[in-house]
């Protein structure tokens, strides 16, 4: 079933580090190797041997549309045609700009990056550039990117490789870093009441490094007033959630506005772009009108606008969220019963287009209860929703992601594969 994709992994081997370009894909935490993937269109994705999937990773994200969708190449086309990249302005940047700023409220002006990574660093150092101090509160499970100072407790990668930071990164990097308890404001005070050169805490607004993990009734309003009282500012990176929860992103469902706003993913629809953006006050710290340094030779670039402005054109027009959240109900529904029947004990969590099991008996509202997870389950599931046809993370701490391409076909597809792998995972707890 995987021959090529063995034979491609092999020869990766050589000059790729783990025949990968990013760690998760190399399946370290289900095991096996890693699939090798030839072409995708609308809700499915090919690999190299021909087997075709149902994709709820979509790119980590990304390909909110599906695969290919019509009118984003049409657009991607027509930009190629026009030359690749400019080192100057475009009018498509500032149309693009309009579409993100109309829809965060919070967000007076944006600044193209080319990536999520990007997009934090920068919304961090705007953050201290307008505050004048230096430290920065996270969550443990919180992912923001692979910056020197957040790679702490930082979910998803770390976590499914078990490792509690990285390599690499000097004691002094992390040093103003703080961590805090997610869906809990007192962790979050106790450090206040120990610093008083706090200038940010940021927050995935759902948490979908750490599997999804959703804010507590008023968690997010609550963090904002306080720490606003405190003179720090809130960064909500959406990177994962922005156009995904909503068009407004997860702030436009939780009724809280972003101090710095940080985009990825959806954003470029398939190509590489970030943003982070905030009122015009914070803004005009940002070189070339205020003291900020930040740049980018490709920030901007024609052919990713395109994609970014067909992409959002197009999704504001599907408006698809409502379906989001009825497929995500019924995909739970698969989970439970399933689970039920066949006496697995698992949690479901869901936040609109992004859901996930946990296999534990416990609430998961926080890493730590995250972790309580049995990932061999995990992976024994994974394994038998790629044999029945369905393309999921490899790994227990990442979201799946649904895109408005599913179909009601696709749909079926995945309850008889949920059914399937719920059944080889109690059969496989029983014989270990
Ligand atoms: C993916 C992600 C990032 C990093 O984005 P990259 O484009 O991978 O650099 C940052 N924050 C969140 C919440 C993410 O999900």
């Amino acid at each position: 079933m995987f021959k090529k994709s063995q034979q491609l992994y092999n020869k990766g081997l050589v000059n790729l580090v783990g025949a990968v370009n990013s760690p998760v894909r190399a399946f370290a935490s289900v095991g096996g190797n890693p699939l090798f993937i030839k072409k995708a269109k609308g809700s499915t994705i090919t690999d190299v041997d021909n087997n075709t999937y149902v994709d709820l990773v979509l790119s980590y994200g990304p390909m909110i549309l599906g695969h290919r969708h019509k009118k984003v190449q049409k657009a991607i086309t027509k930009a190629l045609k026009k030359g690749y990249s400019f080192g100057a302005s475009t009018k498509n940047e500032i149309k693009l700009a309009k579409i993100v700023c109309d829809a965060f409220p919070g967000m007076d002006k944006v600044r193209f990056v080319n990536s999520g990574t990007e997009a934090v660093l920068s919304g961090i150092r705007l953050a201290r550039a307008y505050t004048g101090k230096d430290k920065i509160i996270k969550f443990a499970g919180c992912y923001h990117g692979h910056q020197d100072a957040l790679l702490v407790a930082a979910g998803s990668g770390l976590a499914t490789l078990s490792l509690p930071g990285s390599k690499g990164v000097p004691e002094g990097a992390v040093k103003n870093t703080l961590i805090a308890n997610y869906n809990d404001l007192e962790s979050v005070k106790a450090h206040f009441d120990n610093h008083n050169d706090i200038a940010a805490v940021i927050i995935e607004p759902v948490a979908g490094n750490m599997g999804v993990v959703t804010p507590q009734d008023n968690f997010l309003k609550e963090l904002k007033a306080y720490i606003n009282s405190r003179g720090a500012l809130l960064i909500v990176d959406e990177v994962m959630t922005g156009f995904r929860s909503k068009f407004g992103g997860a702030q436009e469902v939780l009724g809280v506005e972003a101090d710095i706003t940080c985009l990825g993913k959806v954003i470029g629809g398939g190509f590489p772009v970030g943003a982070y953006g905030a009122r015009n006050e914070i803004m005009q710290m940002v070189a070339p009108l205020g003291g900020m340094y930040q740049a980018g030779t490709l920030s901007g670039n024609p052919i990713a606008m395109a994609a970014g402005i067909s992409t959002l054109t197009e999704l504001k027009q599907q408006n698809p969220y409502q379906k989001f959240n009825e497929i995500a109900q019924i995909f739970e529904g698969f989970l439970l019963e399933s689970a039920k029947k066949y006496g697995v004990d698992i949690t479901v969590n869901r936040f609109g287009s992004m859901l996930n099991p946990f296999f534990t008996n416990k609430k998961v509202t926080n890493f730590k209860e995250a972790q309580t997870s049995d990932t061999k389950k995990y992976a024994t599931f994974f394994w038998e929703m790629i044999k029945n046809g369905v393309f999921l993370p490899p790994s227990q701490f990442e979201a799946w992601f649904l895109s408005s391409a599913l179909t009601q076909k696709d749909i079926e597809k995945v309850a008889k594969a949920i059914d399937k792998s719920m059944e080889k995972v109690a059969k496989v707890a029983v014989e270990s």
